[in-house]
């Protein structure tokens, strides 16, 4: 049996899970207050569960270098109460079993390439665009690794003529989730995503910059295929309006032709919905064992 732990920053999403066909036996749903409350009542979970290894798809930003003191610490994060929390360590102690950490991307990431959208891509990447913009990138699976996590939300962005828009990101304005996030687009637009699905200015400007991100993300990792999921992913018509905005953007240029020819499987929405962080959660476990 695994554990599999998907934190996120309202909920956190706790389970076991046959190690073999990574059916849910048994599932929590624990609400994001304090560290020690929401922990605690994991950590309870989990030990009646019997679990042999946990994993764990985290919000963060978390330290991911092994080498670190604090690895599988949750760092700076604007979330109260939660700077410097030794998730991993904390599980880990409590436990004594061993816990795999990773971001909930890279999760989201994982579980696409096993049962999504993503599989037979050797390279993968999974891109969020919600209330953040995050990337997860998997080699054969597994993830990417690193020093620590990519953070390809805030690689700049070009602001597009006559766009005077100063960008919501704390640290750089305009890069892709100063300019793209749900956040943003409200900032922006004056009202959220979802009252906005008629006003086609906001998705092309939106497919607009998300293409400079797929532009960067190709021309750097050169995967096999990018996923898009997050609620404003969801968007009706932009994936349509983001394959043509990537077709001029990228201006045909590309090392492989085959695949850059080929938009509609290039760049494809994410399979697995809201369950993605759960089973990248159970898969990380299972790295741990295996
Ligand atoms: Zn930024």
């Amino acid at each position: 049996m695994l554990g599999a732990v998907e934190a996120g920053g309202t909920k956190f999403r706790v389970a076991s899970v046959d190690q073999d066909s990574l059916d849910v036996i048994d599932e929590v749903r624990i609400e994001t207050t304090d560290p020690d409350s929401t922990i605690g009542a994991t950590i309870d979970f989990l030990r009646s569960a019997k679990v042999g290894a946990v994993g764990v798809a985290a919000f963060g930003p978390l330290d991911l270098d092994r080498i670190s003191p604090t690895y599988g610490s949750i760092t700076a994060t604007p979330k109260p109460g939660w700077s410097d929390t030794p998730l991993r360590r904390r599980l880990m102690e409590a436990l004594d079993v061993p816990v795999g950490i990773q971001t909930d991307v890279e999760g989201a990431a994982m579980a696409e390439f096993e049962l999504g959208a993503g599989r037979d891509c050797s390279t993968l990447v999974y891109v969020t665009v919600g209330t953040g913009i995050g990337a997860g990138i998997t080699i054969d699976g597994r993830p990417h690794g690193g020093h620590g996590h990519s953070e390809f939300g805030h690689v700049p962005m070009t602001p597009v003529a006559g766009d005077n828009y100063t960008g919501r990101c704390p640290f750089h304005g305009t890069c892709a989730e100063g300019m793209a996030s749900g956040p943003a687009i409200e900032d922006r637009w004056g009202r959220s995503g979802d009252g906005l699905a008629d006003a086609p200015e906001v998705w092309d400007l939106e497919a607009v910059y998300l293409a400079q991100l797929v532009r960067i993300i190709t021309y750097t990792v050169a995967p096999h295929r990018i996923l898009f999921g997050g609620g404003v992913a969801q968007a009706p018509g932009l994936m349509e309006r983001l394959r043509r905005a990537v077709a001029v953007d990228m201006a045909g240029y590309g090392t492989n032709p085959r695949l850059l020819g080929d938009l509609d499987t290039y760049l494809q929405p994410a399979a697995l919905g809201q369950e993605a962080g759960l089973i990248g959660a159970a898969l990380i476990a299972r790295m741990t064992v295996g």
